[in-house]
């Protein structure tokens, strides 16, 4: 991968197309819990909140009827608390290198934004905490009367109609936002040279199908703590996995690639 992106930049030539696939191991470092991993992660820790199963907190029927929960999770996670990881700022070096066609996220914490992606450059698949929209009658709230809520210990409501109102964040049983289909078939027919995986256990659909769904030219590098998806059928000749700490191995290829001194 190094050697790849050295190549590109001596050359000066940007064409390479490099495409990330992150969730929540990105974000871990900022204080932001993952969902899978043992002892630290979300579902080890949501037993105190008396769920039937733990994914009931991200279930849009559960929080129809019982929003506790999720507000409770909220109240945890609202943006603005968090400052993003030497991952993301892995990811800006990316853009400001003229070589980031795009980041898909799977996390709603906003801090591929606050790193300093530019709108076009960011797909949050699984939406985000910017916008606010009744569950009924879609009204919207907006970030500060939600908030007002939330610091009261009381669950949103809508102005109008008064039922709950939720972040933009994709619940199980919620479509995924349009963009995020519509720019990866435009990134696939574009093509992508390079497409990196990290801090995700690919377990969510259908996100965890993109990394399956470049063609066997791309190189697929995984950065995580353990393989996932295909990367454990060592299936494909051009993928390399880097087995370890985002944050460490960002700071790593950061080093190798001679882009230390952009770091902001
Ligand atoms: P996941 O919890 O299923 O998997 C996280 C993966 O990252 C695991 O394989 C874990 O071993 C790895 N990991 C954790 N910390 C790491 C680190 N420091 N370095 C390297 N690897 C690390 O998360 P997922 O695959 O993103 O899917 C879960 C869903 O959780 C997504 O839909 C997402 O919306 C939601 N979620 C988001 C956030 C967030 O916005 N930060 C936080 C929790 C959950």
């Amino acid at each position: 991968l190094v050697k790849l992106i050295q190549k590109v930049l001596q050359e000066n030539d940007p064409s390479l197309k490099v495409v990330f696939a992150v969730g929540a191991g990105i974000s871990t470092s900022a204080g932001i819990p993952d969902f899978r991993s043992p002892k630290t992660g979300l579902y080890h820790n949501l037993s105190k909140l008396n769920l039937p199963y733990p994914e009931a907190v991200f279930d849009i029927d559960f929080f129809a009827k019982n929003p506790k929960p999720f507000n409770l999770l909220c109240n945890e996670l609202y943006p603005g608390k968090f400052l993003p990881t030497k991952f993301h700022y892995l990811i800006k070096l990316f853009h400001d290198k003229n070589l980031l066609k795009r980041c898909y996220t799977q996390n709603i914490d906003n801090l591929e934004r606050l790193a300093g992606l530019p709108d076009d450059k960011v797909v949050e698949a699984h939406g985000s905490f910017v916008k606010n929209h009744c569950i009924k009658c879609h009204e919207e709230l907006s970030i500060k009367e939600f908030r007002s809520f939330l610091v009261k210990d009381e669950i949103p409501k809508c102005s109008k109609c008064k039922n709950y109102v939720k972040p933009d964040i994709v619940f199980f049983g919620e479509a995924l936002p349009h963009e995020f289909f519509d720019k990866w078939d435009e990134d696939l027919s574009d093509g992508i040279d390079v497409c990196i995986v990290a801090g995700t256990s690919l377990q969510v659909y259908p996100f965890a199908t993109l990394p399956g769904e470049t063609p066997d030219s791309t190189w697929r590098i995984l950065i995580n703590r353990e393989k996932c998806g295909d990367f454990e059928m060592n299936s494909r000749k051009k993928d390399l996995v880097l087995l370890g700490d985002a944050d460490e191995i960002a700071s790593m290829l950061i080093k190798q690639l001679g882009w230390e001194d952009d770091l902001n």
